[in-house]
C-alpha cells in the first residue's frame, strides 16, 4: 500500500518534515469576546500536560511502534486489499467510503461479505449511480405482479436492490445515502470524487467527519486524523482521559490530538492502526496490555502498575487545578482501582431503550402450485427501516390488553383490504422480540389463512406476495425474518 499512499502522502504533505505538529492553545474566537465590549473574556485554560502528547520525541516513537505492529498484524479485510492495489483514485476513494460506510455500528466480520457482494455488483461509483439501467433491464421484479403490487419506478427497484443487499446489516439508511451520493457525484462532481476531507464532508451526503478523514487518508494520503469508538477508547487509556468522553470538550481534545499523532508519510495507515489496536487489543473489556505496542506510552497501564499516570512527575498536577480538571474522570466517580485500564473512557449513563409493541399478521394464500405464500408491504420512504418490506403490522398504544389489541389489529387489516376481519379469526402465534440500539420492539405475531384473493386498496402502501423463499430473499429486516 504504501507505495501508492506515500506517493500521494508527500503530494499532499506540506511541511517536508516529520516533526510533530504542536497542540495549540485554543485561539480567541469571535465567542470568547466579551458581549459588553469590554476586556475580552479569559481563554480557557489548556488541558494539563499530563493529558496531551507534547513530546516530538514521544510522538515519533509510538507513530513507529504503531506502524511497525500494524505491519506485522494487520487483518486482511478486502477494502484494505483494494485500497492498496486500486491505481484509480476515484475508485480507491469509493472502495474506501463504502467499506467505511458499512463499518459505521457493524461489525468488521459480519461487513466482509457484504462489502464483497457491493462491489462485485458496484464496483465503481458509476455503476452505482447508473445502476437503475441494470435493474431495467435485468427484469428483477419490474413486471407489473398479478398479485396487484404496484408498479414502481426504476429508481424505486433500484433502493430497492440496495435495501435488499443491504438487509441484515442495520441502519438502512445508510444504504440509500450512500447510493444518493454516488449519484450527486457522477451528476454534479463529472464523476470525481472530492480530494480532501473537508470537501468529502462539505459536499457528500451521509459522510460526516470521522468517514471524510477516513476517505482522505486512506485513499488520498491526506494526513489528517480520525475518531471513532475504538480511537476514542485507545486515546482515552493513552492519556487518562475519564471525562463524558461523549462531551463537546472531550471530543474536540481528542481530535487535536489524533490530528497531532497521525503520521505524515502514512495517515492511512495509521489512522488503520490506530482503529485496528482498538479493536483486536485494546479492546473495552480485557485488554491485551502486555501484547500492546504502546504500551510504553500508556498512562493508564502506568496508572494501574504503579499507581499515578507517569513515573516523571508533571509540573503541573490536576489536582491543584482550580475547579479541578476538565479530562479527568468526575470528582464523583474517581479512579476505581479494580478496572485498571478500563476505567477509560466513560460516558454518560445511557439513556433506556424505547419500548414499543407492535402487532404483526401474516397473511397466508395458496399460490398457483399450492406452495403458500404470505403477503408482505413496504414501510415509509423514512424513518425505522425506511423502505424495507414486512408483515402488515400496526403500532400499538402502550397498555393495550391483549383482546383489545387483536380487535385493533382486524380493523386495521379490515380497512386497508376491504374485507371483513374477524378478531376471532386472527390466530396468536406468538411473540418476537428484537433489539434495535434505542428501541425494545415486540412484535406480537398473528396468523390468517386465506382462502381466496384479496384486492388491496392501490393507494395504500405498496404491497406483494412472496415464498417463503422469496421472503428471505427479499429486504425485509432481521426483525422479520424472526417471525416467518
Ligand atoms: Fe490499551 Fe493497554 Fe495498550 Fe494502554 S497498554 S493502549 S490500555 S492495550
Amino acid at each position: 500500500m504504501s507505495q501508492l499512499r506515500a506517493v500521494a502522502a508527500r503530494g499532499l504533505r506540506r511541511s517536508g518534515g516529520r516533526a510533530a505538529p504542536q497542540q495549540q492553545p485554543a485561539r480567541q474566537s469571535r465567542k470568547g469576546a466579551s458581549l459588553r465590549g469590554g476586556a475580552p473574556a479569559p481563554l480557557p485554560a489548556p488541558p494539563p500536560a499530563q493529558h496531551l502528547f507534547s513530546d516530538p520525541a514521544e510522538i515519533e516513537a509510538l507513530r513507529g511502534n504503531l506502524l511497525a505492529w500494524y505491519d506485522r498484524c494487520k487483518r486482511d479485510l478486502p477494502w484494505r486489499t483494494l485500497a492498496a492495489t486500486e491505481l484509480d483514485a476515484d475508485r480507491r476513494a469509493y472502495a474506501v467510503w463504502v467499506s467505511e460506510i458499512m463499518l459505521q455500528q457493524t461489525q468488521v466480520a459480519t461487513v466482509i461479505d457484504y462489502y464483497n457482494r457491493w462491489m462485485q455488483k458496484w464496483p465503481t461509483l458509476q455503476a452505482l449511480a447508473q445502476a437503475s439501467l441494470e435493474v431495467s433491464s435485468a427484469g428483477t421484479g419490474c413486471s407489473p405482479c398479478p398479485c396487484g403490487s404496484s408498479s414502481n419506478s426504476l429508481l424505486h427497484l433500484l433502493e430497492q436492490e440496495v435495501n435488499e443487499l443491504w438487509a441484515g446489516l442495520g441502519y438502512y439508511s445508510r444504504g440509500k445515502r450512500l447510493q444518493e451520493a454516488a449519484r450527486k457525484v457522477v451528476s454534479e462532481l463529472a464523476g470525481r470524487m472530492p480530494r480532501t476531507a473537508e470537501d468529502l464532508q462539505k459536499l457528500l451526503p451521509g459522510v460526516g467527519r470521522y468517514t471524510a478523514g477516513a476517505i482522505a487518508s486512506i485513499s488520498y494520503g491526506q494526513a489528517t486524523g480520525v475518531v471513532d469508538g475504538n480511537v476514542i477508547r485507545v486515546l482515552c487509556r493513552l492519556r487518562c482521559i475519564g471525562a463524558d468522553s461523549s462531551s463537546p470538550l472531550v471530543v474536540d481534545r481528542l481530535w487535536d490530538m489524533a490530528n497531532a499523532l497521525v503520521d505524515r508519510s502514512r495517515p492511512g495507515d495509521f489512522n488503520q492502526a490506530l482503529m485496528e489496536l482498538g479493536a483486536t487489543v485494546c479492546v473495552p473489556k480485557a485488554p491485551l496490555c502486555g501484547e500492546c505496542p504502546v504500551k510504553q506510552h500508556c498512562r493508564a497501564r502506568c496508572r494501574k502498575l504503579f499507581g499515578k499516570p507517569t513515573l516523571v512527575p508533571d509540573v503541573e498536577d490536576c489536582g491543584k487545578r482550580v475547579g479541578g480538571c476538565p479530562l479527568c474522570p468526575p470528582a464523583t466517580e474517581p479512579w476505581d482501582s479494580s478496572l485498571g485500564v478500563t476505567n477509560f473512557p466513560r460516558k454518560a449513563a445511557k439513556k433506556q431503550p424505547r419500548v414499543v409493541k407492535t402487532a404483526t399478521c401474516v397473511l397466508e394464500r395458496r399460490g398457483c402450485h399450492g406452495t403458500p405464500e404470505y403477503l408482505i408491504v413496504q414501510r415509509p420512504d423514512s424513518g425505522l427501516l425506511a423502505g424495507l418490506w414486512e408483515f402488515p403490522s400496526l403500532l400499538l398504544p402502550q397498555g393495550l390488553q391483549e383482546e383489545k389489541q387483536q380487535e385493533a389489529l382486524a380493523d386495521h387489516l379490515q380497512a386497508w383490504m376491504g374485507w371483513p376481519v374477524a378478531a376471532g379469526d386472527l390466530q396468536l402465534i406468538g411473540e418476537v422480540v428484537h433489539i434495535f440500539s434505542h428501541i425494545h420492539q415486540t412484535y406480537v405475531v398473528y396468523s390468517l389463512p386465506l382462502d381466496g384473493d384479496v384486492t388491496l386498496d392501490p393507494t395504500s402502501s405498496p404491497s406483494r406476495w412472496v415464498t417463503e423463499e422469496e421472503f428471505h430473499a427479499s429486504a425485509v429486516s432481521t426483525a422479520m425474518k424472526k417471525v416467518l
